[in-house]
């Protein structure tokens, strides 16, 4: 049997790990994980992590799932993949079937991925290509938020303003439009959350009534910003944000990869504002975590202005794996699960809980902007020394049996909706002992 040290050292030989200055795995460890359960990943000593960032924000139901491991057994002995051109299948007709429901019938017409960024260029490619079809050829611009994060992709990086992704890249893409963003953490002394977005909105109408005319589509993250440290606001900002889009001829794109599936305490985002877009992105928890899956609904006037005899006005993106059957096996098992188990409405206390176990948090002196919206929690902290914080913190956290991955200075909490009562306390708690190890 190989051990622990052999599969790391052959990883560092043969892997290029993501999001990562290899360099710094000189210093900082690399797990090797055998085996995950519940919330809990495994490595090969023995060692438990609690995976309370849900494997980069993924897996809902817990590592190794009884369902959904059924439902993938079930499937690997019928279908494992046909392609979807000329062909169809049971489980890529029912999910589409189910998530059409979820938004009452406003969005259809599921369009399948394997990743977010690839679902958020098909929803650029789709914005774009309607407008070409109707005759506006001229509307070929994008519009997106400071902060904003949408994928890694040259499309996507169009798209995305964090500039540890986009930076060596400025000249391989074409940059969209970047609007003042809502996020709350940005209010002057005496500004609400809600006077922040009226300026944002302001900001962004300023905009639009001076360009909308070349403008295909805005593209929002609804309520949190994750990837550039959990940046949240108001709902009342996409309510007005969909009045304008409306008001000056422009899509909306909301990009739920992150904020999708239950995360914000509603299944979509977007419900909160009561609200819906143009196009709705959706991947990461919508497989529970299994097996790559992304896909964009749309309206059926989007889809109409495709419909036609001619070939060269039809969405012809194609993709290999699109609407692989396991994957989407998967995510039916994951649906079926929070149906079964009334998720959104357990999550409230789990929600309840997890705010209880910041209190602490939030009474530390070096702890600020404590925030948070259904299952994310974050705050920011201010360490003596700010250089290598994240990387400290992780490393601190994985002695203390905790998987955190601080976003520079941010430190937050995404864990899959099945953490125990137990369980929250023990994060609220090793967390507490991470940050105190960390900031002296
Ligand atoms: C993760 C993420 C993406 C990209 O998804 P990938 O599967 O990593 O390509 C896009 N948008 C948002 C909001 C995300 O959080």
């Amino acid at each position: 049997m190989q051990s622990a040290d052999d599969w790391v050292t052959r990883s560092l030989a043969s892997v290029w790990h993501p999001c990562t200055q290899m360099q710094h795995h000189e210093i900082m460890p690399l797990v090797a994980i055998s085996h995950g359960r519940g919330a809990w990943l495994y490595d090969h000593q023995g060692q438990r992590y609690l995976d309370a960032v849900s494997s980069w924000w993924v897996n809902l139901f817990g590592h190794a799932n009884p369902r959904i491991n059924q439902a993938l057994k079930d499937q690997l002995d019928k279908l494992e993949h046909a392609m979807l051109a000329g062909f169809t299948h049971e489980p890529v007709v029912q999910l589409s079937e189910r998530l059409a429901a979820k938004t009452n019938h406003a969005l259809g017409h599921c369009f399948y991925a394997s990743d977010g960024a690839s679902a958020v260029e098909i929803a650029l490619k789709m914005s774009f290509h309607y407008w070409r079809n109707s005759g506006r050829s001229e509307k070929q611009e994008f519009v997106c938020l400071q902060g904003s994060y949408h994928g890694e992709t040259v499309g996507a990086l169009g798209v995305t303003d964090v500039p540890v992704f986009t930076e060596a890249y400025g000249g391989m893409y074409r940059q969209a439009h970047v609007v003042m963003s809502p996020e709350a953490r940005q209010a002057k002394s005496g500004e609400s959350e809600v006077d922040v977005a009226a300026r944002a909105i302001l900001a962004m109408r300023t905009l639009l009534e001076r360009r909308a005319s070349q403008i295909a589509a805005v593209i929002v993250e609804p309520l949190v910003q994750c990837a550039v440290g959990m940046a949240m606001h108001d709902p009342v900002y996409l309510r007005s944000l969909r009045a304008l889009c409306d008001e000056f001829d422009v899509h909306l794109i909301a990009d739920e990869i992150a904020v999708g599936c239950g995360r914000t305490g509603t299944f979509f985002a977007c419900e909160q504002a009561a609200i819906w877009p143009d196009f709705l992105c959706l991947s990461k928890g919508i497989s529970g975590g299994y097996l790559p899956l992304s896909l964009v609904m749309t309206t059926d006037t989007i889809y109409q202005a495709f419909y036609h005899p001619e070939v060269a006005r039809g969405f012809l993106h194609s993709h290999s794996y699109t609407g692989n059957p396991l994957a989407c096996r998967a995510a039916l098992a994951t649906l079926q699960i929070f149906d079964d188990d009334d998720v959104i409405k357990r999550n409230q206390q789990r929600a309840e809980k997890l705010a209880q176990a910041l209190q602490p948090i939030a009474a530390h002196p070096q702890v600020s902007h404590v925030r948070q919206r259904g299952m994310i929690a974050a705050f920011d902290v201010s360490p003596t020394i700010r250089e290598g914080f994240a990387r400290r913190f992780f490393t601190t956290a994985l002695q203390k049996e905790l998987l955190l991955r601080p976003i520079g200075t941010t430190v937050y909490w995404m864990p899959p909706f099945m953490l125990s009562d137990e369980e929250i306390a023990l994060l609220g708690e090793r967390t507490l002992e991470v940050l105190q190890l960390t900031t002296h």
